[in-house]
């Protein structure tokens, strides 16, 4: 059972006035030659930022983008971001170069109201990754308070989340975190019935796990996207050249198996759009019925499956969806993801979808903001509900309630 938040102060439990405040955010957004492409994790940083920045806190944040290699990965840096803080918080936004100078000890002293410290892209520090104490040991020398708003990154045991709390006696979360959690924690404890999970995208294997550990909570699964086919492959069924898994054959004979020896529903697609190619749009077809032809793939799910699983979503109290139907980037192979996250949309359920490329597909099905909270970190999000602890949480336990 999850600990949720417990012995985990918050950003409201300090006293700011005045306190040098190291804000750890997720500020990893996409970006295409410079230029932000989705700034939601900008956005749903703000609450934290602009709490600290009225009580008085002079803020050094940090955040890693993407995975550069060195320091001189440019494409990494994270001045873009800072322009764009800079615009929606109408505040001077310092970009720190060296992720581990001593320049915010030196600024922090005469930083005025309006101006906060950006340390550049955290992950251009050796350190970063390698939960280095000495990287740790720097900040925590200018800093008063360490805060964890980093959803998306508190699952690795890197230094600006694990390490740094962990020299720090000052230490809690953000507002982002606090939703994140409450809002995972109501899928893991007493959710509103029936409780369906929404399971897509690429790999089962990758989906084992969380899968394992809602077989007890949810009432039913429905099942798309490229997993589908190692179930119904797994059923005896023909899937042509789909993307499947045969290596996992087994565990999807047996795991459907025992998802109905429970009295749950596991819900597949009953038809599908094949193709003859990954990118072939021309020879597209819907299937009619569940068998794919053998020189087909399937690419997304088709009208009757959406029309079933639009059904049991309509009834659904709550519903976790993680993984897109189809090959949705493609808008040829997208009325699957698209209509499945219109079901979802306009069902009474508490729905809450799990980051990455689902989090882009609700969004690119323009239903996003019918969810009730779209999370900000894939795998985050993942590793919390299969029960993993989280590296960046758990440090952060410091009080006994
Ligand atoms: P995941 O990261 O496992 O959630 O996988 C997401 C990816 O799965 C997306 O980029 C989709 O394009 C891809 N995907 C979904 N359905 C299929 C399919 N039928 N065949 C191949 N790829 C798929």
């Amino acid at each position: 059972m999850s600990n949720g938040l417990k012995g985990i102060k918050t950003v409201r439990d300090f006293e700011l006035e005045g306190k040098v405040v190291f804000l750890r955010l997720d500020l990893n957004v996409p970006m295409e030659g410079g230029k932000i492409t989705d700034e939601n994790r900008i956005t749903a940083s703000l609450p934290t930022i602009k709490y600290c920045m009225e009580k008085g806190a002079k803020l050094v944040l940090a955040s890693h983008l993407g995975r550069p290699k060195t320091k001189d990965d440019k494409e990494f840096s994270l001045e873009p971001v800072a322009k764009r803080l800079q615009d929606l918080l109408g505040a001077e936004v310092i970009l720190v170069e060296e992720p581990d100078s001593d320049a915010p000890k030196h600024l922090l002293p005469s930083l005025k109201k309006n101006q906060i410290i950006l340390l550049e892209n955290v992950r251009f520090e050796e350190g970063e990754t390698k939960d280095s104490v000495e990287f740790a040991q720097k900040i925590a020398n200018y800093s008063d308070i360490y805060i964890n708003d980093a959803f998306g990154a508190s699952h690795r045991a890197h230094a600006t989340i694990h390490a740094l709390p962990s020299v720090m006696k000052d230490k809690g979360i953000g507002f982002l975190i606090e939703k994140e959690i409450t809002m995972l924690d109501s899928l893991l404890q007493n959710p509103k019935r029936p409780y369906i999970a929404v399971m897509g995208g690429a790999k089962v294997s990758d989906k084992i796990a969380v899968i394992e550990r809602l077989m007890d909570v949810v009432d039913g699964f429905i099942v798309g996207g490229a997993m589908a086919y190692t179930f119904l492959k797994a059923q005896g069924l023909p899937v042509g050249k789909s993307l499947v898994e045969n290596d996992k054959l087994k565990y999807a004979k047996e795991m459907i198996e025992r998802i109905e020896a429970r009295n749950k529903t596991i819900l597949l697609p009953v038809d599908h759009v094949a193709t003859k190619g990954i990118t072939d749009t021309a020879n597209a077809r819907v299937t009619n019925d569940v068998a794919i032809a053998e020189d087909e793939l399937g690419v997304d799910i088709g009208p009757k499956s959406i029309k079933n699983f639009s059904v049991a979503l309509r009834e659904a109290g709550t519903i976790f969806w993680n993984g897109p139907m189809g090959i949705f980037e493609n808008p040829a192979f997208a009325k699957g993801t698209f209509g499945v996250a219109q079901a979802i949309a306009e069902s009474d359920a508490v729905k809450i979808v799990g980051g990455g490329d689902s989090a882009a597909a609700a969004e690119a099905s323009g239903f996003a903001d019918k969810m009730t909270h779209i999370s900000t970190g894939g795998g985050a999000s993942l590793e919390y509900l299969q029960g993993d602890k989280l590296p960046g949480l758990e440090i952060l336990r410091t009080r006994v309630r």
